[in-house]
This record gives C-alpha cells, sequence and structure tokens, in this order.
C-alpha cells in the first residue's frame, strides 16, 4: 500500500467501489498500485475503502436483502441468463486486461474467465437447485416440506491468481440463491474482477444486491466480524484462510476457507509416456505455478524414474515472456515479492543438497527485462524435509520425489497435510482404483493434471487446504448460500373431526 501517491498516478484508472448500484471513488488516502508484472507499468490504482464505505457497502446489501430475498426465482435466473451473455461477448476484452494486470498468458485468461462463466451458466438452473423436499401423509393428513431460503448478506474474499473465475464462483451462486452480496477482490489484480461486476449490474442486479469494496486485512477482518454478514467465502492462502475462518466462526457466520495447497502426481511405469510429461509441464508451469491446483511434486514410482530426462527436455522447450505476446506458456509472477520469495525457496533447495535439474532464475525475456519472471525450475532428490517440499511454492517449480510402489506414494502423500489435488498417471484400472479409494486428497485426477470439477459438481479440496465443510460452487454451494427451513403442516376442512387433546410427541 502507498498512502502518497505521486502526481502522475492520478491521472490513472482507479478501481471503484459499488454501494446501493453506484459505482464510486473512494475517500480513502490509502491507495496501491496495479502493477503489470512484465513490464512494471502502474495500470491503475486501488483505493483501501475507509470503515465508513464498508458499512456502506455491507448497510446496502443489507437492505436490498429485504426485497431481493422475495425475488421470484425466473427474476432471479433470467438476469443471470442475461449476465452469463455479457461475459461470454465481454470475454476477451477482459482477457486483456487480466492479463495486464495478472501476467497469464491471453489464452490462459480466457480460460480463467471461461471456468467462471460455466459457474454463472450453472447458476441459471437455480430453479431446480434451490428445491426443497416434500413427503406427503407422514401422519394422517399431515405433510413435511422443506424450503431452501437465502441467508441474508454474503461476502466474497478473492486471491489474486484467478480474478476472474473465483469471483464467479461466489457472487453469481449467492445471488441467486435470494442473498445480497459484498465482494472485496484482490488488491493486486482488481480490474479484470470490476468489469464482471460491471457486467453484472448491466444485466439488471438491483441496486444493492451487488456490493464491492477493495482494500487488505481491515477490510476483511470488517465483513469476518460486521454483526450483517451472514456468510463469508474465503479463497486464498492458508494464514489467512485460517484467520478468516476462526475470526468468521467467532462471529457467528457460516466459513468456507479454500486455502494453500501442494498437489501431488504420481506417475507409474506403464503410463502413457508421452502424454503424461505434456500433462506434468502443463500443470507444473502453466500459469508460472500459480495455480491452487498446479502440479508442485511429481512422484515418480520405480522405472518411470528413468524418464526425468523427458521431463526436464519437454520443460526447457516452453517460451517464457509476457502474457499478452503470442506462443508464450510462462508468464511473469504477479510481483517483485513473490519473485523473492520464489528464488529465495530455490536457494533454499539448492542449500539444503537437492539437485537443481533447471534453474529458471536469471532467466533474461528481450524487451521485458523488468518483468518478475521465473523459468521452469526442476529438482530432483529432494526429501519431504526440505522446504521446497514442505512449503507451498506457488511459483514454476516442481519438485520431484522417487519411490518403489504404489503404496509407498500413497503413504507418503497421505503425510502430507495438504489435501486439495492429486494425481496418478497409469494404464491399470486396478491401480487407479485403489488409488481413489486409498489416497485421502479431495480432488482426484486420473490421467488428468488439474481435476478442477465442472461447476454441476463442487469445488471439493480437503484437509489442510480447507476449511468448512462445504465447497465452493455446485450443489454443496445451494447449501452453503441457503438455510433450511422444515414445515409440518395439516389443514382442517369443515367435516374434519376433532381427535381431541393430544398430550405425546406422537403424530397420528
Ligand atoms: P492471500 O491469502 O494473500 O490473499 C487472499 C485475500 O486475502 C486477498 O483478497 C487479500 O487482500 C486478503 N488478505 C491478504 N492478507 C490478509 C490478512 N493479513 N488478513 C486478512 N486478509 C488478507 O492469497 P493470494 O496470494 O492472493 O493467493 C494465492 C493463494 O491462494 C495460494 O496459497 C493458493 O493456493 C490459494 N488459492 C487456493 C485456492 C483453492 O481453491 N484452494 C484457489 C486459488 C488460490
Amino acid at each position: 500500500m502507498n498512502a502518497a501517491v505521486p502526481q502522475a498516478t492520478l491521472q490513472l484508472p482507479t478501481a471503484k467501489l459499488l454501494i446501493e448500484g453506484k459505482f464510486v471513488d473512494s475517500h480513502t488516502h490509502e491507495w496501491g498500485n496495479v502493477v503489470n508484472p512484465a513490464t512494471q507499468e502502474v495500470i491503475g490504482r486501488v483505493p483501501y475503502a475507509t470503515v465508513d464505505e464498508i458499512d456502506a457497502a455491507i448497510g446496502s446489501a443489507q437492505r436490498a436483502f429485504q426485497t431481493w430475498r422475495h425475488t421470484s426465482i425466473g427474476t432471479r435466473l433470467r438476469i443471470m441468463l442475461k449476465f452469463q451473455d455479457l461475459v461470454r461477448r465481454n470475454l476477451e476484452r477482459i482477457a486483456r486486461t487480466l492479463t495486464a494486470e495478472q501476467g497469464k498468458t491471453l489464452p490462459d485468461a480466457q480460460g480463467d474467465i471461461f471456468r467462471g462463466l460455466e459457474v454463472v451458466e450453472h447458476a441459471c438452473s437455480i430453479g431446480t437447485l434451490q428445491q426443497g423436499e416434500f413427503s406427503e401423509n407422514v401422519a394422517g393428513g399431515v405433510d413435511t416440506y422443506t424450503l431452501r431460503q437465502p441467508i441474508g448478506v454474503c461476502a466474497g474474499i478473492t486471491p489474486f491468481n484467478f480474478p476472474g473465475m473465483i469471483p464467479l464462483w461466489m457472487f453469481p451462486m449467492a445471488i441467486v440463491c435470494g442473498n445480497t452480496f459484498v465482494l472485496k477482490p484482490s488488491e493486486q489484480d482488481p480490474l479484470s474482477t470490476m468489469e464482471l461486476v460491471e457486467l453484472a449490474m448491466e444485466a439488471g442486479l438491483p441496486a444493492g444486491v451487488l456490493n464491492v469494496v477493495h482494500g487488505g486485512k481491515t477490510a476483511v477482518d470488517m465483513l469476518c466480524t460486521h454483526p450483517d454478514v451472514k456468510a463469508i467465502s474465503f479463497v486464498g492462502s492458508t494464514h489467512v484462510g485460517t484467520h478468516v475462518y476462526n475470526l468468521g466462526s467467532k462471529h457467528g457466520k457460516r466459513v468456507q476457507s479454500m486455502m494453500g495447497a501442494k498437489n501431488h502426481a504420481v506417475v507409474l511405469p506403464d503410463a502413457n509416456r508421452e502424454q503424461t510429461i505434456n500433462a506434468l509441464v502443463g500443470a507444473g508451469f502453466g500459469a508460472a505455478g500459480q495455480r491452487c491446483m498446479a502440479t508442485s511434486v511429481v512422484v515418480l514410482v520405480g522405472q518411470s524414474r528413468e524418464w526425468l530426462p523427458d521431463l526436464v527436455e519437454k520443460a526447457k522447450l516452453l517460451r517464457v515472456s509476457a502474457g499478452h505476446e503470442a506462443g508464450t506458456d510462462v508468464g511473469p509472477v504477479i510481483s517483485k515479492t513473490a519473485h523473492a520469495r520464489i528464488t529465495g525457496l530455490i536457494e533454499e533447495g539448492v542449500q539444503a543438497g537437492a539437485t537443481l535439474l533447471l534453474d529458471g532464475r536469471g532467466v533474461k525475456v528481450p524487451g521485458y527485462e523488468k518483468g518478475n519472471f521465473i523459468g521452469p525450475t526442476i529438482f530432483s532428490g529432494v526429501n519431504t524435509d526440505m522446504s521446497i517440499y514442505t512449503q507451498e511454492i506457488f511459483g514454476p517449480v516442481v519438485v520431484v520425489l522417487e519411490v518403489d510402489s504404489l503404496d509407498e506414494a500413497i503413504a507418503l502423500i497421505n503425510r502430507n497435510p495438504m489435501g486439495n489435488g492429486v494425481g496418478l498417471f497409469t494404464q491399470s484400472g486396478a491401480a487407479a482404483r485403489k488409488f481413489q479409494s486409498e489416497i485421502d486428497v479431495g480432488q482426484v485426477g486420473i490421467n488428468i493434471s488439474i481435476p478442477v470439477p465442472v461447476p454441476y459438481f463442487s469445488f471439493t479440496g480437503s484437509r489442510g487446504s480447507k476449511l468448512g465443510d462445504l465447497g465452493p460452487y455446485g450443489k454443496q454451494v445451494v447449501q452453503f448460500y441457503t438455510q433450511t427451513k422444515t414445515v409440518t403442516a395439516r389443514w382442517f376442512d369443515d367435516a374434519t373431526v376433532s381427535d381431541g387433546v393430544n398430550t405425546t410427541i406422537s403424530l397420528k
């Protein structure tokens, strides 16, 4: 955050707040810069909203809830239908903003928005998703049924790595269930998120149904403690996610917290060699390793050890450059701070005695000398005590471990505290079935490197990667964003014979 704003930056676009249906400039004195990670050019400014502004956003959502909760399902889903159409039409424009502020390649930025768009499409099925249950005649003339009702003001706090997809995991499903929403995007790349928010308003959301505040810890802590906020969806690092979960829970809110990862991919010697190497390189180095589902640990079983040189050679072919350049495979990492953290961890790996087979430090990209670039980096000879194994590096770094059997690989992964994603590469159905049954990780890919479920399932990371029972999107999030009311009802007509006073608890 930079308190003093240089004169030149005053001309830059600013991320607006959205309160009571209006996009407004913050009155704060605290501003941050949105920086293009490939060039260091400051492309926008982001306010750290004041306490009064955050309070106004929550108040706006609270007032809007009183009417929005009663809006018909048809009205809500038709806004989502319009929204999905607007996102589709504007996808390429927003992807350019996303690449400029986040660094990922243009095709990957389009994928970022597209995976969010799929959730908006699914939100259009709310007519069936939010249905309750009905049992006729649970006792003589008595019916029991459930209503899935919205819970009130919900808040979402999102990370830098998916400024398209992750906000779209949150507010469309919350809102289509009849809730109102306050979004706090990542302060590192809020501009593409705001372009999506503008489209949501254009689609017809009434004032106050969706609100946006910007900022960091102060804004997040206020959302977690404000009495009018009923539920918090968080996606980000483990240490912040744990803080949000504990603070929100202490203040009586529902919280779902999707956090950090260390995703392993196990390679059996019977796997398709070329397909496997391609998948590992794509999942390890795509988005410069800044995906919560990136493959950051490769576990070579038995003779698949011999494939290590193939992995290195394939990784060397990747082109490191600015995300908007055609043919780029690996863009820059988000910030100078992230760059320093990642290269620091690489150095720790070297000092700990791991073998640096491919060193992406010091990569030079002509024309982008100031960019935060790190090339694909591969370590072998890694053990489970090294910080390159115990820490989430969140950069283009893959560590390779070698074991002798599938059982050993499963035991190794189950000892790791994280449980976001895991992959197995094999041609054996029996091995795959054993693996999916015994592995203690919430999302499993069989010959699939990044097993992120489509929106009609739910995102089901587990153990250290998630706090709270219910994950984003799919049926789970409808449960998260609604509360069940159970009605037991009997109707009398004039001919009903009175059955007298009943002082027991049984229904007849
Ligand atoms: P982050 O935790 O630094 O930031 C996430 C959000 O928390 C941002 O909106 C930020 O403003 C806010 N925040 C930052 N510091 C805070 C503090 N001290 N108190 C309160 N709020 C604070 O995460 P990031 O660096 O933006 O994102 C990368 C992380 O997100 C990685 O760990 C990655 O694995 C994780 N992630 C997880 C998933 C998942 O589904 N499990 C998905 C995407 C990213």
